[in-house]
Order: C-alpha cells, then structure tokens, then sequence
C-alpha cells in the first residue's frame, strides 16, 4: 500500500528533521495516528473510512508539539499545514471570536464543495488551544461570550463529519483547563501526551542541535553529549536548545574579537568545550525541574 511507504519514509524525515528525540513518544503519535485512520484522503475515499476529526497533543512547552504537528500535517498532504493560536484568534469584538473559527474552516468548506472526493486533506493546527476552549462556565465575565465561542469550535467539529476533509490538531500545555465536550469521541479523540525528553531522547535533541557545529569542525575535543544528556534530566527540548546556543555564545565571546565577526567561523578554527556547555547548563535551568518524577 501507498501508506505503508509513506508511514517509513516520513518517519525518516522526522528523524533528520529533528524530532527523533521525543523517543517512545514520537513513535506512539504515529501509532495512534494510523490505527486511528488519519491518512491522506485519497486513501480514505478509495477504502470507504473515514478519518479521526480532531487530534490534541499536550504536554509541557518546548517538548516539540509544534514540531510534531507540523510534521503530521506535512505527511498527511504534503505541504505546510495551516496554523493558528488562540490568543490570534481571540478578538476583543464581540462576535469577531465566532467568525475567525468560522473562517478556520472556509477553505475546507469551499474545497468540499467544489472538489468533492478530489479535496485534499486540511490539517488546521491550532496551537494554545486553551485560549479560546475553556470550560464553560468557567469565566466569570457573566456575558456568555466565552461559552458562545467554544459553542462555536464544537459546531464546526461536529460539522467536519460532513466535510471529511478536515484534521483538527490542538495543542495546550494545559489539558485541564479545556472544555470536556471538546475532548468526546468525535472531536478531538486522539490525545497524546508530548512529555519531556528521556536520557536518550536528550541525547539525540544534542545531537541535532549539534550537527552544524560537528560539520565544520567547531565541537572541541572534550564534548561529550552522553554525559550533557545525563546532567541535563527535566530538560525540554526547547531548553536544550538554549543550552547549545547559551553554550555557543561562551565560546564566541570567548574566542572572537569584533573584527572576526565578519569572517566565516570555520576559518578561524576556534571550538567550543565542555566547559562553556556547563556554564550553560548552569545558566539555562528547567522550568519543571522541581515538580517533574524521575523519568530516566
Ligand atoms: P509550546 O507548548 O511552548 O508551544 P512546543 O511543545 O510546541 O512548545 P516547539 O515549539 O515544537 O515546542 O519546540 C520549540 C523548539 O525546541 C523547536 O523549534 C526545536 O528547536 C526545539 N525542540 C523541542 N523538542 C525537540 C525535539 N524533540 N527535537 C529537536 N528539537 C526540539
């Protein structure tokens, strides 16, 4: 089957691409994902299935949701999904709120009805969805303008049925704020949680954040990654991030005065050590550090 090649060949690219790291997590997404029937809609049309609505992916920040959903968005239909936050979509207008998640779902509408069959999957990506999905009832405005515009999403979800076209992928680090309708069977009934990175995932996240570097030679001698992975425990792969660029720019103060800066780095054969990794590790702490269980 098409699929078949496409599961294999996309879960390479998101290893070069740099998601590998989010380990057991990372696979299980693509687990959930296919049993669950998310597949382009050229396959689905052909077979008679249909797809899942709506997906959520939670989880701490910076462990690479954003990432991920990308990623899924771009195997499902080959190109750059759609993406939107909630604090964009909210406006202070009244009404304006309804109308922007109307609009999320315009293209997809206008495609189904002129294309029928031949639509192609829409993968919206709706990233802190939270803003605007709050239980209702929850706010104490006492307008019923909050509860109105997730009255709105759910209609829109509920209406998707008849789309078929449409993936709805939210993402919230904050899963219990979130209205329950929204999570039923038939909305966003694919949940994963994107946890933070284990020893190896850690390892790998490095890794990727370290490859230029090791190309042009600019990682010294004494780098060793499987020990920054093992110092670096409730480190987000955002945070690890800011470890190799908090560490980079120790070496480059370091080594470089104003007038290098306008030459290549590579020609001035300079490298960054362990050391300014630890002063990095010892700069950029984890936000959940305290409260995280032992995860390795
Ligand atoms: P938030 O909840 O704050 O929106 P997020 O979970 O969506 O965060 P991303 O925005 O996807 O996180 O990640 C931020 C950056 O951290 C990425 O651009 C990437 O550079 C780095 N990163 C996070 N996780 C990984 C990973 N697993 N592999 C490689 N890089 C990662």
């Amino acid at each position: 089957l098409p699929s078949v090649y496409r599961l294999k060949s996309v879960q390479s690219n998101l290893h070069q691409r740099g998601i590998g790291g989010l380990g057991a997590e990372f696979a299980d997404i693509f687990r959930r994902a296919f049993a669950s029937r998310v597949f382009p809609l050229h396959v689905t049309s052909r077979l008679g299935i249909k797809n899942v609505k709506g997906m959520l992916l939670f989880g701490p920040p910076g462990t690479g949701k954003t990432l991920m959903a990308r990623q899924i968005g771009k195997m499902l239909n080959g190109k750059d999904p759609k993406i939107v936050n909630g604090p964009e979509v909210l406006s202070k207008f009244v009404g304006e709120t309804e109308k922007n998640v109307r609009d999320l779902f315009a293209d997809a509408e206008q495609d189904q009805r002129t294309l029928g069959d031949a639509s192609e999957l829409h993968v919206i990506i709706f990233d802190e969805i939270d803003a605007i999905c709050k239980s209702r009832g929850s706010t104490r405005d006492g307008t019923g303008v909050h509860d109105s515009i997730v009255n709105q999403l759910l209609t829109k979800i509920d209406g998707v049925e008849a789309l078929n076209n449409v993936l709805l992928i939210g993402m919230t680090n904050r899963k219990d704020l979130l209205d329950e309708a929204l999570l039923r069977p038939g909305r966003l009934e694919v949940q994963v949680e994107i946890s933070l990175p284990d020893e190896a995932g850690r390892f790998q996240i490095l890794q990727i954040h370290t490859n230029k570097m090791k190309e042009i030679s600019f990682l010294g001698h004494d780098i060793n990654l499987q020990e920054l992975a093992a110092r670096t425990k409730n480190y987000s792969g955002a945070e690890l991030e800011g470890v190799v660029k908090s560490a980079t720019s120790y070496a480059l103060n370091r080594q470089l005065s104003m007038d290098d800066l306008t030459k290549p780095v590579e020609e001035k054969n300079i490298k960054i050590t362990m050391e300014d990794f630890l002063h990095a590790i010892h700069e950029v702490q984890p936000a959940f550090g305290a409260s995280t269980d032992d995860l390795d």
